[in-house]
């Protein structure tokens, strides 16, 4: 991983960071790890068209982003996705795809059938072992940190076949502790959840004021949960500190990305 001098120089942080850029601006991202994986996927921007959350009117993706996302190689009609919950329940995925009910972590050992998670702040985690053929994708927030989504995603992945020794993790465009003030009722769930690592992750910034670094939670949750740290790849593009580009509740954007993943 490569620091940019200059956080908001989205140029420089890009390439060294290994997210993809696809069009000018980016329609979306790929992983450089996924992607030599062979796993077709993307993460949206907020210049991509066309998609929308569950239980919005419009489809989830609607012809443009169908456009937009066809050199990616996803299969979009037959897409799972939940109505998110903040939690750390898993849906499994069937090879025709839809609605897969509430959950924050679907899991698929269907080839080519694509899973999506919507984030606007929120950890989009992806876990694979493509050899097995497993692949999961949960939706974390500081929640789902406490609730155990990227931990729930690894065992998932685990049970359905995949082995601890050979997972991938990618963490996609998410709020970074740069950008991430938080009071101290969420502080003390950290603590009360993860009693021997919650300092690490919170950084006090004013009176009952803190700085949380969910990566930082999430990339040693998902490593504690059985995942090498060399195999978890986190490019660390704020949300918040990218509004032109991504979608950030925090800055009062109401759009979600779209992370979509399948199996080769
Ligand atoms: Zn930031």
């Amino acid at each position: 991983m490569i620091e940019s001098a200059n956080p908001n120089d989205f140029a420089v942080t890009t390439p060294g960071a290994g997210l993809i850029p696809h069009g000018a601006p980016p329609l979306y991202f790929t992983f450089a790890t996924l992607a030599k994986l062979g796993l077709p996927h993307a993460t949206t921007t907020r210049h991509c068209p066309g998609t929308a959350v569950w239980g919005e009117p419009q489809p989830l993706v609607g012809p443009e982003a169908v456009a937009a996302l066809a050199s990616t190689g996803l299969d979009l009609g037959r897409l799972t996705w939940a109505r998110q919950m903040h939690g750390a329940d898993v849906a499994r995925a069937t090879a025709r795809g839809g609605f897969a009910g509430r959950a924050d972590v679907l899991v698929t050992t269907e080839p080519s059938a694509p899973l999506a998670i919507f984030t606007a702040d929120c950890l989009p985690v992806t876990i694979c072992d493509p050899e097995a053929g497993v692949l999961g994708l949960a939706h974390v927030g500081w929640r789902g940190t406490v609730r155990g989504a990227a931990q729930a995603a690894v065992d998932a992945v685990v049970g359905a076949g995949g082995r601890a020794d050979r997972l991938a993790a990618t963490i996609g465009p998410s709020i970074g502790p740069c950008c991430y003030e938080v009071d101290a009722p969420v502080v003390s769930e950290f603590r009360a959840a993860y009693p021997s690592m919650w300092e690490r992750w919170a950084r006090p910034a004013a009176p009952g004021r803190f700085m949380l670094d969910l990566w930082m939670a999430n990339e040693a949750l998902v490593a504690a949960a059985g995942v090498d740290p060399a195999r978890i790849d986190n490019p660390r593009l704020c949300t918040a500190c990218h509004p032109d580009l991504l979608y950030s509740y925090r800055k009062g954007n109401r759009g979600r990305l779209v992370t979509f993943a399948a199996l080769p």
